[in-house]
């Protein structure tokens, strides 16, 4: 399917790199552990989930789980599965709609395109859908999404570029609940250079929503780019410190050798992978389940 096709280049650099090690060794040696750390680092699952599991690796052949270099690879998917079924990744709507959804993330990494996928997912499962074009700092993220809402009949809720993104979504919020809207997306900018600005804009984009609807928003969405490896999990922790996120959309799984950011998101961050995007299409977003990425990433 789709999925395991997405995930081809990370498999490869993966699990067929760990099959490689382990058929290069007749016993498990110093040089194996090394090679092996060295390909779990080089696979983008992070230094410190690779120290994790070499741990476990050194653990489990104490134990004597492990005693040919044969028993590495069951050992790892096991531990790794089960590091990427840590907590839920659910997402789910509000009992009381709009459920608003307020989408973050730096430039370029695919924000505009996730709202659109994520709008027409939504649509397609019957619910009325409202884009807000919040990112009022580009004209062009204004028309971008402008064509989305067109391409997936969803009504944008806009200002002139360089106004008060804060206003555009007290407005969006106000027309969704007089529209009686189901999911309300909220685009945001994403300037990282400006910390400090970017922090305020979205507290204040916070408070307004909630002076309309105390519980909102009800899911924050940080936008990350699957394939800028280790700088999407420096970027996390740069927007925890700005708004209290809820969940991560990894765009272009597809194609990029490094999805095994997907373990580093869950295990080093603790933050739940609430949607993976593996390609451009419209229908190339998908809810991310835990057990069919471990069962795509091993076989
Ligand atoms: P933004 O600046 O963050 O709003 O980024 P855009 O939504 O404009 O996307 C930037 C580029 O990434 C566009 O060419 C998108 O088609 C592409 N893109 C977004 N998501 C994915 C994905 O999951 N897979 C692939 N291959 N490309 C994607």
């Amino acid at each position: 399917d789709k999925l395991k096709k997405g995930l081809e280049k990370t498999r490869k650099s993966f699990t067929e790199k760990i099959e490689q090690i382990v058929v290069g060794y007749a016993k498990i040696d110093d040089d194996l552990l090394d090679e092996l750390e060295e390909a779990l680092i080089s696979a983008d699952v992070g230094v410190k989930t690779s120290t994790l599991l070499m741990e476990e690796v050194h653990h489990g052949i104490k134990k004597k789980e492990i005693n040919t270099p044969e028993d590495l690879r069951p050992f790892l998917e096991e531990k790794i599965s089960a590091l990427l079924m840590t907590g839920s990744d659910a997402s789910t709507l509000a009992v009381n709609p709009p459920t608003v959804i307020l989408v973050i993330g730096v430039n370029g990494v695919g924000k505009t395109t996730t709202i659109g996928k994520l709008g027409n997912y939504y649509k397609e499962q019957g619910k009325t859908v409202m884009l807000a074009a919040a990112d009022t700092f580009r004209a062009a993220a204004i028309d971008q999404l402008e064509i989305w809402g067109t391409r997936i009949g969803a009504t944008v809720i806009k200002h002139d570029e360089g106004s008060d993104p804060a206003s555009v979504a007290f407005d969006a919020v106000k027309a969704a609940k007089a529209r009686n809207i189901d999911v309300l997306i909220i685009d945001t900018a994403g300037r990282l250079h400006t910390k400090s600005n970017l922090m305020e804009e979205l507290k204040k984009i916070n408070r307004v929503i909630q002076r309309e609807i105390p519980e909102a928003p009800h899911e924050t969405l940080l936008v990350l780019d699957a394939t800028t490896g280790q700088n999407a999990i420096n970027q996390a922790d740069v927007f925890s410190q700005s708004a209290p996120i809820s969940g991560v959309v990894l765009t272009k799984l597809d194609g990029t050798a490094k999805g095994g950011v997907v373990v580093g998101i869950k295990a080093e961050l603790k933050m739940p992978v609430k949607w993976i995007g593996i390609g451009e299409a419209v229908d190339d977003l998908r809810p991310f389940n835990s057990e069919d990425f471990a069962k795509a990433l091993f076989s």
